[in-house]
């Protein structure tokens, strides 16, 4: 299997080189030169399977042998080494709760599984790879812990002074070891540019192997499509019609909803694909209007999912030839105002006793509004509410108990490297091989 580059699609790259430099040369994404498809007797036989054994096949399938079978299983076990349940909360609506990983969000399955490739590839050239990251939110956290101890594998994660509350940034600042955390005096933005001129140094390369980690890395959305494939598994056990089943998702960069149309494009049962935006509304806008418009972020309640310009967005294109009309045909989408997030997680609560986080309830809502008779909605609720407690706790009018294994990243210590925010600190200190 080769992967091309989507700004030059007769430019192709290894697994391996698609892995180790994130994005392509001139910023290009890496897409799966032809999509598998997976037998029917496979897609029948899930409900049988575990998650780690149909995600093993699935991952065999889609990767053709570019990781040695054995480790490509010891890989996906040590990743999803927790559940991913499938949870009623009506009649036809159901919730795929992403949330029960290490870092309490969908970016676990992703991250976990990118540090253990990237930590192959690496030690099976006796090599060392840095992988760099910015972070607001959940990316943070799950990228320090999926890389967390991985041999040959160097984590830096950069994060503005402010951007952060005191869990999100605990759950990278507590780990030390191959991670390292660094408080820049300066935005997000800052952050992001000390990193892409990190990439454009073309000196530093020579001196160490740089990655992204960013959901753009393909060894992000590979392990995202396990879970569609799962919720699948479940409604089956269920003894639920799989003719008829729609995902709804809460979108920030499209790394979910790319993977969840390439699942569907490798056989798996998906009618078609509900898109839940907040008040950052540029990719709905385009569902609407055929006119993709990024602009300036707007903070909301879902804030995991605050993007102005999604990522991801070429990706989508090219699975359907560029052409806007197909993607609609496939995707609907709905935007929500903060009050009406708000005011589908209390009534969530109310009417369902069901406890979901401010992007997993928008996701939950879109189905609402937008599922036809007949049919059965998946939403991944990608967050656990603790993690968005006072949004959570605001909707409800009563507090919501916060899992230990949460608070514990709380009483870790401290260990931060604070740092101006301009390229030349950044370098200083990567040349430095601390
Ligand atoms: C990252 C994230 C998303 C968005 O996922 P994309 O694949 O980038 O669209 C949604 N919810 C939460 C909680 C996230 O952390």
């Amino acid at each position: 299997m080769r992967y091309y580059n989507t700004n030059n699609p007769t430019e192709f790259a290894t697994l391996e080189q698609a892995v180790m430099q994130g994005r392509a040369h001139d910023g290009g994404l890496f897409m799966p030169e032809h999509i598998p498809q997976l037998p029917k007797a496979f897609i029948n036989n899930m409900s049988m399977m575990t998650l780690q054994e149909i995600s093993y096949a699935v991952a065999n399938f889609a990767l053709q042998g570019a990781v040695d079978s054995e480790m490509l299983k010891e890989i996906i076990d040590d990743t999803l080494n927790f559940e991913i349940p499938l949870v009623q909360v009506d009649d036809n609506r159901f919730a795929l709760e992403l949330y029960h990983g290490p870092t309490m969000s969908s970016k676990d399955v992703g991250a976990r599984f990118m540090g253990r490739l990237l930590s192959y590839f690496a030690t099976k050239h006796g090599q060392e790879v840095t992988v760099l990251v910015a972070t607001t939110g959940n990316s943070g956290g799950a990228v320090a812990n999926g890389c967390f101890n991985r041999p040959g594998v160097r984590v830096v994660v950069l994060y503005p002074q402010d951007g952060l509350d005191n869990l999100q940034e605990a759950q990278f600042t507590t780990l030390g070891g191959n991670v390292t955390a660094i408080e820049v005096n300066g935005s997000l933005e800052d952050c992001r540019n000390m990193i892409l001129e990190a990439f454009a140094d073309k000196d530093l390369k020579g001196h160490m192997a740089l990655t992204s980690a960013r959901s753009v890395n393909i060894a992000r959305l590979v392990p995202q499509m396990f879970y569609y494939f799962y919720a699948i598994a479940q409604l089956q056990r269920q003894g639920r019609s799989l003719d008829q089943v729609v995902i709804s998702l809460p979108c920030g960069n499209l790394g979910n909803l790319t993977a969840g149309i390439m699942a569907k494009r490798m056989g798996l049962p998906l009618k078609r694909f509900i898109a839940a935006d907040n008040a950052n509304d540029v990719f709905t806008r385009y569902l609407r209007t055929g006119k993709f418009e990024p602009k300036s972020m707007t903070v909301t309640l879902a804030k995991a999912i605050d993007v102005g310009n999604p990522r991801n967005f070429p990706r989508i294109l090219d699975l359907f030839g560029g052409s806007h009309e197909a993607i609609a045909r496939e995707v609907a989408g709905v935007s929500m105002s903060d009050s009406e997030i708000h005011d589908s997680m209390k009534r969530l609560w109310i009417d369902r006793r069901y406890l979901a986080d401010p992007h997993g309830a928008l996701a939950l809502e879109a189905l609402g509004r937008l599922l036809h008779p007949g049919e059965t909605g998946v939403a991944l609720a990608t967050a656990h509410p603790a993690k968005y407690i006072d949004a959570v706790e605001d909707a409800l009018e009563q507090s919501i108990p916060v899992p230990n294994a949460m608070l514990q990243y709380l009483r870790g210590t401290r260990n931060v490297v604070s740092m101006n925010s301009g390229y030349a600190s950044l370098r200083r200190f990567l040349l430095s091989g601390k």
